[in-house]
């Protein structure tokens, strides 16, 4: 049993689905070849469906989040990316952003919040008028301490600041929570989180809005700016040759789903679930003790340094991998995916390993 936040536990049909994708000869076929291109076809509609993506968003398919991290500062920033979070995988898209923006002689701020801390419009406005920025990065879930943004302040925040270009990485929440993506102008994840699938491909959604910045900027420094994806994504192509087995998947599992609002209830009530269990256990609590700011995907657990390694020993031997605390937190928490691909029985049997674990803990 997989609770590792990412690569996590695929979802089982994953094994017939790559068996029938080898059987087909899809994976040895040209991916200029119009039956790739009917399967590019296939699969941007049915994330669309899936994700209720406006109609006028484009879609394009890329190697992973992280190539993301570098394609919005190439392709989208005019002069100064604001970026905004609270955790690891907000600081490394800062960092890697900040390394392209330096040598395009474009600027980066950085404004780091508290993990317990709600975001409002006001504070998120009063930071705008400060630093100016014409491009903001969010992370949607921050995976490494178990928050997620509340997405309320958008509407307010595109209206009062369209020239403003807002993106966010929603690689541990998207396909899991229901994100309401006309609220931003980028959103981008890889699949091995929520959608249950093998890693090494990821999804880039972007506006009407974003495409004409980038026609603007006009950068087509490297290959993965978007100006070559759009141009690609138009053909029904990719710029390079792409994962064609995990695009076959991502569309072969879109079709099964249920739909979005109904995985994001499940989530929402097995993460509420979880936070009461957790709160209640004695030897542990969650990470995160503002409930408006805590995950629905990741739920992060605070204890002992020497209780977390003991845990993460006894669960192994039961056959349960746990996920390690990520950055700031890594000694002193556990990661729990609460994605879509494990199912009741599997979170059962988490629950009674913690409950067996207590009388190690209290020892
Ligand atoms: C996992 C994760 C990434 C990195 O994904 P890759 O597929 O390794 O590029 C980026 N951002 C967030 C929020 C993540 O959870």
């Amino acid at each position: 049993m997989n609770f590792y936040p990412g690569p996590s536990k695929v979802y089982p049909q994953v094994m017939h689905y790559a068996q029938e994708a080898f059987a087909s000869g899809i994976l040895s076929l040209n991916h200029r070849s119009s039956t790739f291109m009917h399967l590019y076809e296939s699969t941007t509609n049915a994330l669309r469906q899936h994700l209720q993506i406006p109609a006028n968003y484009w879609i394009a398919f890329v190697s992973s989040a992280t190539e993301c991290w570098e394609i919005v500062p190439q392709s989208w920033v005019q002069k100064k990316s604001l970026h905004i979070y609270n955790g690891s995988f907000g600081e490394k898209w800062a960092q890697n952003a900040q390394k392209i923006l330096a040598y395009k002689g474009k600027e980066i701020e950085k404004n780091v919040f508290e993990a317990n801390e709600i975001l409002t419009y006001q504070k998120l406005a009063d930071s705008i008028q400060v630093s100016k920025p014409d491009t903001i990065c969010f992370i949607d879930n921050e995976t490494s301490n178990g928050t997620m943004l509340s997405n309320e302040m958008m509407p307010a925040l595109q209206k009062n600041f369209p020239e403003i270009l807002f993106c966010t990485d929603a690689t541990s929440s998207l396909a899991g929570r229901n994100l309401p993506i006309a609220h931003f102008d980028v959103v981008f994840a890889s699949v091995q989180k929520c959608f249950g699938l093998p890693s090494g491909l990821g999804v880039l959604i972007y506006s009407p809005k974003a495409l004409e910045r980038a026609i603007e900027i006009d950068d087509k420094q490297h290959y993965n700016n978007v100006l070559s994806l759009h141009e690609n994504a138009q053909k029904q192509q990719t710029t390079h040759t792409p994962n064609i087995l995990g695009i076959y998947l991502l569309e072969k599992i879109l079709q099964e789903l249920p739909s979005i609002e109904k995985q994001s209830t499940l989530l929402q009530q097995r993460a509420k679930e979880y936070y009461t269990f957790f709160s209640h256990l004695g030897y542990t609590k969650p990470l995160i003790h503002t409930p408006e700011v805590r995950s629905d995907t990741v739920i992060v657990i605070e204890q002992s340094p020497n209780i977390v390694q003991k845990c993460k020993q006894e669960a192994s031997k039961k056959g349960i991998i746990l996920g390690n605390g990520y950055g700031k937190w890594k000694e002193n928490t556990l990661r729990i995916a609460n994605f879509p691909a494990i199912d009741q029985e599997e979170i059962q049997q988490l629950k009674d390993f913690f409950l067996f674990f207590s009388i190690f803990a209290e020892k």
